[in-house]
């Protein structure tokens, strides 16, 4: 692979480095302690283009976490900067609540196109507070509404959103109205069998759970899930899988949630995530990449759920007409130019091309993903596989994980770190990535993954006692965003 992006520029004036150190300074002196991205990524975005960033210090960055999956077309891109001036030019109000406005109809006449057709005949779309997790609030309060129950089925690895309906729906935090499925993680079969038996056990256990009348699980409200789960590790669903979940939750009256937040618009090689098991849900969730970078989130539904009372959900900043503009510039502009193929073929090859490195760094357990959203798992293979199978798959190594994020960044490369153990290189590159970026990418990344390889050896076999205790004892780095 070669090179073919210009290797970072160092700052030759110490002006820029001087502002840019002030500024990080400040920023750990007066933001609060929950701050993620600032804390693994130190650097200063001044202005940005596409695939680059470039810092107050003036060295530039080919950037893969984008917005965290939201700049499906990557920085500033002409058409969406076109569509935001283009509505401050008309003297359009930007702030107009849920009041109908011509940018709002253009986008809902955009979005409604991009749907599934069984979905957009008969469907209704709320606008919600501009964050995905105020539209994961808004479908469940929906459902709830809807079958007047208040169980939810959510997965193990799940992530949709910080507020608190969305934060119990999520892998993370137990709430007594969710139940907890096992999600089909090949790499960590919660069955140890892995491949389309453990998805099968998977589909089983859900089923079997549901129809048990002593199994504890009271007919739900719906069932809430990722076609790709991306905070969890970029694990996508098995095609045949995700339309068991259609047919288990459509049998018994269930409606069924699927948060395409991060997956949507063209990120996975499909124009919605679900279009590759042909499934159509009852709720889809959108945000991120549909604001073409700015903020904004939808829900979609099927109208006979609509049984909602004026004003059930609401919130001042639903109507944010820049937003509005932009995201239906993206849409167009990936409907038109096929970017959901160009990100399926793309990412094939990624992943073939991460395929290869395997061989050679016994640290790679898994390479997956889907179109333009990859992962790689690292492992400790110095150490036994934890409680499982003797060729079970071997403990997650964080802190590798976190020194590859680091080696990339000295390389002028952003990449994301996430999963269950925090050890999993996530890549969520814009859907406009060229064959020349990409190859750059994966090649600054094969140089880090080989740096931050060399470097725990070398301080493994440093230090006195027991090998890689601290693996155990590391704080998760991951960044849910
Ligand atoms: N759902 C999914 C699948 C997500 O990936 C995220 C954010 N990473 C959210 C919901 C929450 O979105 P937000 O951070 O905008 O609230």
């Amino acid at each position: 692979m070669a090179v073919t992006e210009p290797a970072p520029a160092v700052a030759s004036a110490t002006q820029p480095t001087v502002a840019h150190e002030g500024i990080l300074r400040r920023q750990s002196l007066r933001e609060s302690a929950a701050r993620t991205y600032a804390r693994s990524l130190p650097i200063v975005p001044v202005r940005a283009r596409g695939l680059t960033i470039e810092g107050a210090d003036g060295r530039r960055y080919l950037d893969c976490l984008s917005g965290a999956g939201t700049l499906a077309l990557g920085h500033n891109h002409p058409v969406v900067l076109e569509a935001i001036k283009k509505v401050i030019d008309s003297g359009a109000p930007l702030h107009v609540l849920d009041l109908a406005t011509p940018v709002k109809d253009a986008f809902t006449t955009e979005l409604f196109a991009t749907l599934p057709r069984e979905l957009a005949d008969n469907a209704r779309v709320q606008f919600c507070g501009p964050a995905g997790t105020d539209a994961v609030e808004a479908a469940l309060k929906l459902v709830r509404t809807a079958t007047g129950r208040s169980g939810l089925l959510a997965f193990t690895g799940a992530y949709h959103g910080m507020t608190s309906g969305a934060l119990d729906a999520s892998g993370g935090a137990p709430d007594v109205r969710v139940t907890r499925l096992p999600y089909p993680y090949d790499y960590r079969c919660p069955f140890g069998t892995g491949g389309e038996q453990g998805a099968e056990l998977s589909a089983r256990w859900t089923a079997n759970l549901l129809d048990d009348p002593k199994g504890g699980v009271p007919q739900p409200a719906g069932m809430i899930l990722e076609p790709v789960q991306g905070e969890g590790g970029v694990i996508p669903a098995p095609d045949a899988w995700f339309r068991g979940m259609r047919e288990i939750t459509a049998a018994r009256d269930i409606p069924l949630i699927v948060d395409e937040v991060q997956t949507g618009v063209g990120r996975t090689g499909a124009f919605w995530a679900v279009e590759h098991s042909g499934t159509v849900p009852d709720v889809m969730v959108m945000s991120k990449a549909i604001g073409g970078s700015l903020p904004l989130a939808v829900i979609v539904y099927r109208s006979e759920l609509d049984a909602w009372r004026p004003g059930a959900h609401a919130g001042t900043f639903r109507g944010n007409q820049l937003a509005m503009a932009a995201g239906a510039a993206t849409l167009a502009f990936v409907r038109e130019n096929g970017l959901s193929q160009r990100a399926g073929a793309l990412g094939e090859r990624m992943l073939g091309q991460l395929r290869q490195l395997t061989a050679g760094h016994p640290v790679i357990g898994d390479v997956r993903g889907r179109g333009l959203m990859i992962g790689v798992e690292l492992v400790d293979p110095e150490r036994a596989p934890s409680g499982g199978p003797a060729d079970g798959p071997l403990p997650a190594a964080p802190a590798l994980a976190a020194a590859v994020q680091q080696e990339c960044l000295r390389r002028g490369l952003i990449v994301e770190v996430g999963g269950r153990h925090s050890a999993v290189v996530r890549l969520l590159p814009p859907l406009t990535l060229t064959d020349e970026q990409a190859d750059a990418v994966l090649d600054r990344l094969a140089d880090a993954l080989a740096a931050a390889e060399r470097s725990s050896f070398r301080d493994e076999h440093r230090r006195p006692g027991p090998p890689r205790q601290e693996q155990h004892h590391q704080e998760p780095t991951g960044t849910p965003c």
